[in-house]
């Protein structure tokens, strides 16, 4: 069944500053593509510094009130966010589909997603607590509470409009602080669904705010005397501008950047599960994904069993609309990243590699932003695709003779995101995990995207930061700690220096 974009009307999209939609008024608009049509699904006004203004002085406002709630009571607004999404999961994702273009079956699990961090968000009351120790001294305690940072930002990336949003906001507001939000403007339109839902929950005005936009914002944000706190999720490039202009200004920051993730094939490898995980994340979202495998190093014998059935497969892939649902590809976010894509395809081959699937014609909307799987076999291993992020649906694949040449692959990108190993020797995998310079590993798992209760670990260039996104860091990020040492006379405790009084 082939579903159309029919009756979704083109509206122009706007901010959500302290408890109500306002309309960007000034701001200049710019057009929201579906990305497998071409048509113009809505208009993103792109905000003004004056705008983003009105955002955190509002975020401002509510901090005292809002991080006097009660943890319990903070987190039942969210249990009760988590019933409203829920109830509008199919269309959340939908949105995802049209701005996006990723499949819909994907962009379901990525609303699942997003809600699981809600999820995790919800135990607050647990993992906010300090930590105390009576009798640091005679008669002294000492205690560490923690208390919200203050104003947090987000910058989010297009590849994961519902998700990557909910990486932080959650975890933000549960701790206690207020939050603005600036979406990618490629895809401002599932935020708008979703900041429906949290309209609905009756938050105190100011909590979160939704400010739309491009880079205007971005710079008004690390600037911003008002902002105590930011998270960015985007390219490294950007991500590097982030992570300085934050450190200028003196404000938390956690920047995570692009990725070239690695795909190691043993020639112990289960060939059909390793087929499925290897098209499964190489190819789902387009390529598009920051944990996508977009290299893949086969050791020794690993080559030939397990190649030929990942190209055999490829080829029976469909490449169209992300709503239909023979649809296993979808399109590109858009024409200019498809070119782009198609560019690195034809360099690589130019430089040698063999193009044993080409996906560069695949057909389909000629409005469409599509490019098909790609599979680029014997690519060297200082090949610029084998270095750089490509962003689409392509796979180089590089061949080594041993696990530690397998390994130095890995280690010698720039960059350090994901990595898995699909083997079932444990002696290798103990190797291997012991041995990558990488933050999130797979063991037979071909996006290992750590689950909302662990924290999202790149390293390297795919990293900037401390404290990492959701898990356990969300709480260590959006709080600050304050110790207290105290000593009461009337209960007997000597008025010497506790210094030397132990
Ligand atoms: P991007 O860097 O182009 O944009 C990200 C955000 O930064 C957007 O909101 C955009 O408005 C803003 N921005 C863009 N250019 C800017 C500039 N020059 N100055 C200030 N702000 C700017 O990234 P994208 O294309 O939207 O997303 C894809 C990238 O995100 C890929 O590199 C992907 O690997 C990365 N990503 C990383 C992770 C991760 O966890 N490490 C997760 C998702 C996506």
């Amino acid at each position: 069944m082939t579903v159309t974009t029919d009756g979704i009307a083109t509206k122009t999209l706007k901010n959500y500053v302290n408890g109500s939609w306002a309309e960007a008024s000034g701001a200049e608009l710019h057009p929201v593509l579906n990305p497998a049509t071409g048509e113009t699904i809505a208009q993103v006004p792109f905000s003004t510094a004056a705008h983003l203004d009105e955002a955190v002085e509002a975020a401002r406002a509510a901090l005292p009130a809002w991080r006097g709630v009660s943890t319990i009571a903070r987190a039942r607004k969210l249990f009760e966010l988590r019933e409203k999404l829920e109830a509008r999961k199919d269309e959340i994702a939908r949105t995802v589909v049209l701005e996006m273009g990723k499949t819909l079956p994907d962009a379901t699990a990525e609303v699942g997603r997003m809600i699981e961090m809600v999820e995790a968000a919800t135990a607050i009351p647990t993992t906010m607590q300090g930590r105390i120790l009576e009798d640091v001294a005679r008669g002294v305690d000492a205690e560490t509470i923690r208390q919200p940072v203050g104003v947090c930002a987000a910058i989010a990336p297009f590849n994961f409009p519902a998700m990557v949003p909910f990486w932080f906001l959650p975890f933000a507001i549960a701790c206690g602080n207020t939050f603005v939000l600036k979406p990618s403007e490629q895809v401002p339109m599932t935020q708008a669904l979703v900041f429906e839902s949290i309209d609905s929950l009756d938050l105190p005005d100011g909590v979160v705010s939704l400010v739309n936009g491009g880079r205007e914002i971005v710079e008004g944000i690390l600037e911003h005397p008002g902002i105590d706190a930011i998270s960015f999720v985007g390219s490294a490039p950007v991500a590097q501008i982030v992570y300085e202009g934050a450190a200028k200004t003196g404000k938390r920051v956690q920047a995570l950047g692009g990725a070239k993730n690695h795909m190691v094939i043993c020639p112990d490898a289960v060939v059909d599960p390793t087929v499925k995980g290897l098209i499964g994340s190489g190819f789902g979202a387009a390529g598009q994904r920051c944990m996508a495998g977009s290299v893949i190093v086969t050791v020794g014998e690993g080559h030939d069993r397990v190649i030929p059935t990942l190209i055999e497969e490829t080829k029976k892939l469909n490449v169209g609309n992300g709503l239909d649902e023979e649809t296993d590809v979808g399109p590109v976010i858009s024409c200019e990243a498809r070119d782009r894509i198609g560019g690195w395809v034809q360099k690589a081959v130019d430089d040698g590699a063999d193009l044993v699937v080409d996906g560069r014609d695949p057909g389909g909307d000629p409005e469409g932003a599509f490019i098909g799987p790609t599979i680029l076999d014997n690519v060297k291993r200082d090949d610029p695709i084998i270095g750089e992020e490509v962003f689409g649906p392509v796979i180089a694949v590089v061949n080594v003779d041993t696990l530690e040449e397998a390994i130095e692959v890995v280690n010698a990108s720039k960059f350090g995101n994901g990595v898995s190993i699909f083997t079932e020797s444990a002696s290798a995998v103990r190797k291997f995990r012991h041995d990558v310079e990488v933050g999130m590993v797979g063991v037979n798992i071909g996006v290992a995207a750590p689950v909302a209760f662990f924290p999202f670990s790149g390293w390297k260039a795919s990293f900037l930061g401390d404290l990492h996104a959701h898990g356990p860091d969300a709480v260590e990020f959006f709080t600050r700690k304050k110790t207290i040492t105290s000593r009461y006379f009337s209960g007997g405790a000597t008025s010497g220096s506790y210094f030397v009084e132990h």
